[in-house]
């Protein structure tokens, strides 16, 4: 049976950049951002979030997605409405994507948010990217168009590094490139052992 293994960690953690190094090792990843932005252009979901959000968050038959973010992350109840109609979609996106891999001995399941949308219990092992939350800052504000205060936000509404460590089976600190690489790799040979 395919062993599916949950990757998460906080914003600017590098969780892509592992990603991205596990599929260089053929490891089938699975980036549950994007399926969520996949899932987001059918036809049956923009309809049922425009039925909760609106008409006007669907611009020429496209979600406005910047408006749709900005709506969920001040608005709990908001958010929790949306991902009933995302979360759902993604699962059986995924589920079907399962059936393609269902050859490989593991594959990796991406997600900023395993821990916080309660799917963390679903996976038979979880690897957390972390890394200092300074050096966390400085990437993302390198990255993208956005200030301390935004990132420093985002953050707060993630789980602390703690939280996500006290629940996972591999912690890879992800400073220096190479080394989290090596940790990486020999999770990869245990697991393969435990076949
Ligand atoms: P987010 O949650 O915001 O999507 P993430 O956890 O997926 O972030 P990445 O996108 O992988 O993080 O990395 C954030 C930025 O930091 C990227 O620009 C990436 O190139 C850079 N980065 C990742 N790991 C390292 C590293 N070990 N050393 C230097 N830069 C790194």
């Amino acid at each position: 049976m395919t062993k599916i293994i949950g990757l998460t960690g906080g914003i600017g953690s590098g969780k892509t950049t592992i990603a991205n190094y596990l599929a260089s090792l053929a490891v089938p990843v699975y980036i549950a951002d994007d399926a969520g932005k996949k899932v987001m252009q059918q036809l049956e979901i923009i309809e049922a979030i425009q039925e909760k959000f609106g008409t006007n968050i669907v611009v020429e038959h496209q979600l406005n997605r910047a408006k749709l973010a900005e709506i969920v992350f001040n608005n709990p109840d908001q958010l929790k409405t949306l991902n009933a109609i995302i979360h759902p979609a993604v699962k059986e996106d995924f589920k079907n994507w399962l059936k393609q891999h269902q050859d490989s001995p593991f594959v990796v399941y991406e997600s900023a948010i395993l821990f916080e949308s309660g799917s963390y219990t679903d996976f038979d092992s979880i690897i957390t990217v972390t890394a200092p939350v300074e050096t966390r800052i400085s990437r993302v504000l390198k990255r993208d168009d956005s200030n301390r205060e935004q990132v420093m936000k985002r953050i707060h509404a993630q789980w602390t590094d703690e939280q996500r460590i006290a629940k996972s089976d591999l912690v890879v600190e992800n400073v220096d490139i190479n080394l989290a690489k090596v940790k990486i790799e020999e999770f990869l040979k245990i697991l393969s052992i435990n076949q």
